[in-house]
């Protein structure tokens, strides 16, 4: 029983149902917060208004932004890899949720702008940190024939008798160097703006692309973009996340030497598979605070706007709405946070559990930010109010990093072997 001298209200932190936090992450979300709301937002609005080539140019306010999020120093690579799994399971969650309550596309592009620079720090190798561990990167894994494809590491998705395609990106070895032709997707988060990219592409050791099971050979390469043979395409002009720039890269014959290969033909889809499994649950929890973000709006709105001779909240059909939102942020939270503490506890990592949290948490989103836009009302459909941005950024989120439907099939494959596996079937 817990004992009660009188009913109180509630006490509700930042992100609502919080439970016990230490004095060191209250000062964290804190200053992830202020930054979200005194620095994210007003740049996210301009640059979703934005033309997108104008978005990447020399006087767009990206830059703003990203040197105001280093000089800010809430992104420490070198302080979040010197901390423990628990640290890390508890603290990367409390800052992300903040960045994307702020703006999911600025967050996610900031993300992945540090993936080279990770992946290099990860391998040890001086010179690699050197050459990458400055330089803005991207992740570039989809390819325009391999996008679903890609996600279905094991192909236990292909259609009876078939099996994934070429895809349009191949690297072979040449002179103790790494050689690379193709074209990536036109999806390559932060393409436009990077000056590296973490590359995973199909690799022909001589004997062709494929594994005998009908998988790809696959590698981890890290590139830079001042190399001969290297080029992009023209920034993407798409519906939702419109802060984060993307696009293609082209590869022309460039060569990189062989060290720049990170992850070889036998480790190339487990560190990609790495890559997603931490993608995955960044978005889990960054879509709880686009959510949130969404949530916050309606509650302050519906305090606000009269009808019916009173605010709309007084109606209890509101009020209704309104705590399903509430119950459905609270859920996404409590989905993100199990996800982070498996992986980062005892039995993870694994892409399964960051794939529940992020096709839960975005789908989710997506209810959340249509109530909350249908709250608004018409004035819910307009930009002079924020609730469409959301509702655009969190139907992107979908399809971002695996789409749902595909996460989902690939989740339940491991379910099944699983279960096969410890019921001896
Ligand atoms: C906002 C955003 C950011 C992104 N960032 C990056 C990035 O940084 N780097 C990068 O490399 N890529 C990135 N992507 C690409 C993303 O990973 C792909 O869009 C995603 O994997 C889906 O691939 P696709 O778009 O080619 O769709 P497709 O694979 O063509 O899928 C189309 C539809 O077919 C269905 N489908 C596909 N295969 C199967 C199957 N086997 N069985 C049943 N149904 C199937 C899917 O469910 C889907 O509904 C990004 C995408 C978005 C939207």
């Amino acid at each position: 029983m817990f004992e009660f001298e009188q009913v109180p209200l509630p006490k509700l932190g930042i992100t609502g149902l919080e439970g016990a936090m230490s004095e060191e992450e209250l000062a964290i979300q804190d200053v992830a917060h202020r930054f979200a709301e005194e620095v994210m937002r007003p740049i996210a609005e301009k640059l979703d208004k934005m033309d997108h080539e104008a978005a990447v140019a020399e006087d767009s306010p990206i830059w703003e932004f990203l040197d105001k999020l280093e000089q800010s120093g809430l992104v420490d690579l070198a302080a979040i890899a010197g901390m423990t799994n628990e640290e890390k399971s508890r603290i990367i969650p409390i800052i992300f949720e903040e960045l994307a309550w702020g703006d999911s596309g600025l967050a996610m592009g900031y993300i992945v702008s540090k993936f080279p620079a990770f992946a290099a720090y990860h391998t040890g190798d001086p010179e690699l940190i050197e050459r990458f561990g400055h330089l803005r990167g991207c992740w570039a894994a989809t390819q325009p024939d391999r996008g679903s494809d890609l996600v279905d590491i094991e192909a236990t998705e292909c259609h009876p008798g078939e099996r994934q395609g070429r895809g349009n990106l191949v690297a072979r070895i040449e002179d103790g160097e790494v050689v690379i032709n193709g074209q990536t997707s036109a999806w390559v988060s932060g393409a436009p703006i990077a000056e590296s990219t973490l590359l995973y592409c199909q690799f022909d050791d001589g004997n062709g692309i494929y594994n005998d099971d009908g998988t790809h050979k696959y590698i981890g390469v890290l590139v830079p973009f001042d190399i001969p043979g290297v080029s992009k395409g023209k920034p993407l002009d798409k519906m939702g996340m419109r802060a984060l720039c993307q696009g293609e890269i082209y590869f022309d014959n460039a060569r990189v030497p062989l060290k720049y290969m990170i992850a070889d033909m036998d480790k190339g889809y487990p560190s990609f598979f790495g890559a997603l499994t931490f993608g995955n649950m960044e978005m889990g929890i960054s879509f709880t605070g686009v959510a949130r973000a969404a949530y916050d709006h309606a509650l302050a709105y519906v305090h606000e706007r009269k009808q019916g001779g009173t605010e709309l909240i007084n109606h209890q059909g509101v009020r209704a709405r309104l705590f399903k939102m509430h119950q459905k942020v609270e859920a996404c939270r409590a989905m993100a946070k199990r996800a982070f503490e498996y992986n980062y506890g005892p039995n993870g990592p694994h892409l399964l559990a960051s794939a529940t949290s992020k096709t839960f948490v975005t789908d989710t989103c997506v209810e959340v930010c249509s109530e909350a836009l249908q709250l608004f009302g018409g004035n819910g459909l307009t930009r002079e109010y924020p609730l469409e941005k959301l509702f655009r950024d969190a139907r992107a989120a979908q399809i971002a990093d695996g789409e749902n439907n595909v996460l989902g099939m690939k989740s339940a494959s491991w379910l099944s072997k699983v279960y096969k596996d410890k019921n001896g079937l």
